[in-house]
């Protein structure tokens, strides 16, 4: 037996809605959030479509394990063309969306067109409404999840800011305040459909499992295992990122632990400053800035700290990427690069003052926020050649893992192949940390479904190489994506392909082998990467920054660009060589970055290549 999926079709434009069930034979090629999001992004969106028109769908799915007790199974997946870069890629939050989403009965739900005037959409058990939200428009994300959860408790809440209002391309927002979404301009494409929240209450529709004493068995053994790790204790002390040491005290003090629903870690973190010049403010947010403008102690610097991720928050700007074009804007400025003249009159300075004020600006797309607004590449813009390098970005986002200064690992190297630009929730294991000795990744790969043929080549091999382990490290990622799981290394850590099988099978009752999930979600990854591709997205994508190439100062410390074991600096040449290897070990064509048609028959998708000018093989 096959667990049959719902989808809710809505259209903004009319307000029509129908509900379908997905085709049965589909769960057994794809599955759930990341694979069916991929596929239906594909059927059901024309290339070149512009990410701001009533055209571009949002796509939103959950899993088959959401819902369920399986450990860190939040995940809600949003697939869309995101307006910072033009890339078809798919957002991931925890927060109780995908919970809810099931709960009344569906697996997707496809929002197309464009409302007259702003709404939120409110989804029941019984009934789908476009509500008016007049009211609701220009309050902040914080805001406008109070006023809905006041009226509509049990429910989850993706709602937008004033910068998605004024489609703000380096736009985020939230699930529940607390798991962030859409970093690159979903909420941009909400504001751009007039959409101000999406709103699931809770309904009754029963978990669906087939096999629920293998189930609970799996689950419980999970729980133990969990519960009995010493570091959870440290994470939920700590939380994910602990704070630097002269901060932890007033840390520890000042956060609170919250967790997803299902997951014992805990490590999201809600702040609470009850004194000092911002007394009163509640915040959440997963680790501490690491940003002390100009602050005179570190008490000052944390309080900073904390109102500045709260002013992204509230507005829905991307924090990554307005840090890095803060900081690199106000160097440029330092230098004499910019002038006055280009910030339209504004002294920059790194303080806390001048931080807000862009903050505002860029929500308001008011001045140089008109800049901002746009994203890390918008400063080569304005600045021309002088400000390349000033900010490290790939594919129009700037980077979350420096390799100058962790190393090259998995995670530092993805960035630059996941079509959706430098990312951190692309692929990681089990390079979070560095040194690790080399055993380890033969190990974790054993974990993470690399096969007995590709294990013994890389063993062999004797050395880490981030071209080749990224591949199974992507696949891996995706097929956590898949099932709704979560994918961070402390939940992660837990699953071992065979137990992720034998789970797939008690709820869905498809028998799927190790080697069949692998498979599953390589094919899913690779449908995502054949929407970036049809939009033109090939290897001169996918280069490292030019930053990584020129020394990083930090607390008076020149940093280079160095390999995983931080023994080697590395060149371009090196970088280069170790996309070689990645695309060799996808089966792509090294050359173009592509995909070939060998590659599309062996994983079944070989319907996909018309239309696209693809290597026929490598
Ligand atoms: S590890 Fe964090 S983000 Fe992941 S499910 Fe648990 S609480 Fe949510």
């Amino acid at each position: 037996m096959s667990i049959p999926s719902r989808i809710l079709y809505v259209n903004l434009t009319d307000g029509s809605s129908r509900a379908e069930t997905i085709d049965p034979s589909l769960p057994r090629d794809l599955i759930g959030g990341y694979g069916i999001n991929n596929k239906l992004a594909y059927d059901l969106m024309p290339p070149g479509i512009d990410p701001l028109s009533p055209e571009n769908l949002i796509i939103i799915g959950a899993g088959p394990f959401a819902g369920t007790l399986v450990p860190g199974s939040a995940k809600i997946l949003i697939t869309t063309r995101f307006p910072i870069n033009g890339a078809f890629a798919t957002a991931a939050a925890g927060g109780s969306f995908a919970l809810m989403l099931k709960s009344v009965g569906y697996d997707h739900v496809v929002i197309s067109g464009r409302a007259r005037d702003p709404v939120f959409l409110s989804l029941t058990e019984e009934k789908l409404e476009l509500v008016d939200a007049g009211d609701l428009w220009g309050m902040d994300t914080y805001e406008t999840d109070d006023a809905l959860r006041s009226r509509y408790e049990p429910c989850s809440i993706i709602p937008i800011g004033p910068a998605g209002e004024n489609l703000v391309k380096n736009s985020i927002t939230f699930v529940d305040k607390a798991g962030t979404i859409g970093r690159g301009g979903l909420p941009a494409v909400m504001g751009s459909k007039n959409l101000k929240a999406i709103i699931v209450q809770l309904g009754k529709v029963p978990m669906r499992m087939t096999d629920r004493l293998t189930f609970h068995r799996l689950v419980n053994r999970l729980h133990d295992r969990i519960m009995s790790w010493p570091n959870r204790q440290v994470i939920q002390d700590n939380g994910l990122m602990p704070a630097p040491p002269d901060m932890s005290e007033v840390h520890r003090r000042t956060r609170r632990p919250l967790a997803c629903p299902s997951c014992p870690l805990a490590d999201k973190v809600m702040v609470c400053l009850d004194e000092g010049p911002y007394a009163g403010l509640r915040t959440y947010m997963p680790h501490i800035s690491a940003h002390r403008f100009s602050a005179k102690n570190s008490t000052e610097a944390y309080e900073q700290s904390i109102k500045y991720s709260d002013a992204l928050n509230r507005y829905g700007i991307g924090g990554t990427n307005f840090s890095g074009l803060f900081y690199s804007i106000v160097d440029l400025y330092q230098q004499g690069i910019i002038t006055r003249e280009d910030t339209g009159g504004i002294e920059l300075k790194n303080d806390i003052e001048t931080a807000l004020e862009l903050i505002r600006m860029t929500a308001y797309r008011k001045g140089l926020g008109e800049v901002l607004a746009e994203g890390p590449a918008e400063i080569e813009r304005l600045v021309g050649e002088r400000a390349i390098g000033s900010i490290a970005h790939i594919k129009g986002n700037a980077i979350v893992r420096d390799p100058r200064i962790g190393g090259l690992g998995t995670m530092e190297f993805e960035q630059m192949t996941t079509p959706r630009g430098a990312h951190i929730a692309a692929a990681g294991s089990p390079s979070y940390d560095p040194g690790r000795p080399f055993a380890d990744f033969v190990r974790h790969g054993e974990r993470m479904g690399v096969s007995a043929q590709a294990l013994k080549w890389l063993e062999e091999s004797g050395v880490f190489n981030p071209g080749r382990y990224s591949k199974y490290s992507e696949d891996w990622y995706a097929l956590f994506n898949c099932l709704s799981l979560c994918n961070r290394a402390q939940v992660n850590r837990f699953y071992h392909i065979d137990t992720i099988a034998a789970l797939y099978t008690a709820v869905t009752g498809i028998e799927s082998s190790p080697e069949e999930l692998m498979h599953i979600a390589e094919r899913a990854w690779t449908i995502g990467k054949l929407l970036s591709v049809r939009e033109g997205f090939d290897r001169r994508h996918d280069h490292a920054p030019v930053a990584w190439f020129h020394p990083l100062i930090r607390s008076g410390e020149e940093h280079r660009i160095t390999d995983y074991d931080r023994t080697t600096n590395l060149t371009r040449g090196d970088l280069e060589r170790f996309l070689d290897d990645y695309y060799d070990e996808r089966g792509y064509d090294r050359v173009s970055g592509l995909p070939t048609r060998e590659k599309l028959r062996e994983l079944g998708l070989e319907s996909m290549a018309e239309g696209l000018n693809l290597p026929e093989g490598r």
